[in-house]
């Protein structure tokens, strides 16, 4: 298909003006009235097949594995938020990273941040590994590090930043221009800062994904994942292998996310605010050793943060100095749900070393910084004062 042909059928049939600003873009760009009924919210096309009108004819839907409405305004919104022309849904995070991985081929090398998301970690170590392909784990925060693993079958940089738990960061416009002189791509899994703190479409990525189950549906309701792609062969391949593997997001769920894409800007404003107040907050509390939040000039690539990222985020990492004082801060909170996963409307406390990391071999988290002491925060959008208020009491049986 030509490429102005895809871009247009993904991104570009909505009525909104061309200088659109962001929130605007987030809550319009995909969605038109029902072309049925004018319904003003897309429907949810729960259907599996669609009527043709005659032997060869029909209306550009056949099956809904291949074509669903909902699923397709979703795509067209979030590409649009991106600022790339195609994007692909997928069931979890996890199957968008997976079909990334189908642009590889057996004997490809791939170089990957070294605190990657635990999902991703495990799916390139003990599944893609199997199928002759390599993976180099570096420090992406430093560039020459990055430069250093590009072999000869190198075919891709794969970073996300900030990471997960410790909160580094990752120069988008350097890996890609690391990633282009070396003819490779740079996949960002953008999942933790968000397209409203960052869209690394902008500083040369070739790839972003989500794991839409965060910030872009933001409700703590669904699990999804979004591809969004850049250069015209992986957008054909992208078209192809979305409906071969078939690991497509449902209308339903296409449905909750689009829903959470139209208040993104709203939420993550109070993502951004909380985050940066909370962080301060910890950073001044005695019991608190140290906190991880690239928006405290204590942050070692503050400066790198202030040019990447519009605010930063809602997620924060904090040491109390043991894991006896972390459990009685997480036993002790109210309002924050102890609970794994992030980016949901209501503040979220975890505790890496035995939740979200525990598979993560002691000496790798140590390595790492991931200490016993060391808890995460995903920062909601309740009252400021709630969350200073009930992290004072817990902190006060740390
Ligand atoms: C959650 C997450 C994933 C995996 O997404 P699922 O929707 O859980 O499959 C991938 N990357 C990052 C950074 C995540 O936080």
């Amino acid at each position: 298909m030509d490429l102005a042909i895809l871009t247009e059928y993904r991104s570009g049939f909505v009525k909104l003006p061309p200088h659109a600003r962001f929130p605007t873009v987030c809550l319009h760009a995909g969605q038109e009235p029902d072309p049925a009924t004018g319904a003003i919210i897309t429907p949810i096309y729960q259907t599996s097949t669609y009527v043709q009108d005659e032997l060869g004819k029909h209306k550009g839907y056949e099956y809904a594995r291949t074509q669903n409405p909902t699923r397709m305004a979703l795509e067209r919104n979030i590409a649009a938020i991106e600022g790339g022309p195609a994007a692909f849904a997928f069931a979890s995070g996890m199957a968008a990273i997976g079909a990334v991985a189908t642009l590889l081929k057996a004997g490809d090398h791939v170089v990957v941040s070294e605190d990657v998301y635990g999902g991703t970690y495990r799916y390139f170590d003990k599944v893609l590994t199997r199928y002759d392909l390599s993976f180099t784990y570096v420090d992406t925060a430093k560039v020459e590090h990055v430069a250093r693993a590009i072999g000869p079958s190198t075919r891709m940089i794969f970073v996300e930043t900030p990471t997960n738990p410790m909160m580094r960061l990752t120069d988008l416009g350097e890996a890609a221009s690391l990633a282009h002189r070396h003819q490779l791509r740079l996949v960002v899994d953008n999942t933790f800062a968000s397209p409203y703190v960052q869209r690394p479409i902008a500083f040369g990525a070739d790839l972003v994904i989500h794991s839409t189950t965060k910030y872009l549906n933001g409700h703590s309701d669904s699990v999804g994942g979004i591809v969004v792609a850049t250069r015209r062969d992986d957008i054909e391949w992208l078209t192809f292998v979305q409906n071969a593997a078939g690991a497509i997001l449902g209308p339903f769920d296409s449905w909750l996310v689009l829903r959470g894409t139209k208040t993104l800007p709203l939420r993550m404003e109070r993502h951004n605010s909380n985050g940066l107040a909370l962080a301060e907050y910890l950073a001044a509390h005695p019991k608190v050793r140290r906190v991880h939040y690239p928006g405290l000039p204590s942050h070692p690539q503050h400066d790198l943060a202030r040019r990447q990222m519009q605010g930063f985020g809602g997620m924060i990492a904090f040491d109390v100095g043991s894991l006896d004082a972390a459990r009685r801060l997480l036993n002790a909170v109210r309002l924050c749900a102890l609970a794994e996963s992030l980016g949901g409307v209501e503040t979220l406390i975890s505790h890496p070393a035995t939740m979200t990391h525990a598979s993560v071999p002691v000496e790798r988290r140590s390595a790492l910084g991931i200490t016993d002491g060391l808890v995460r925060i995903s920062v909601g959008i309740e009252d400021i004062d709630d969350l200073t208020e009930d992290l004072a009491q817990a902190l006060e049986r740390a």
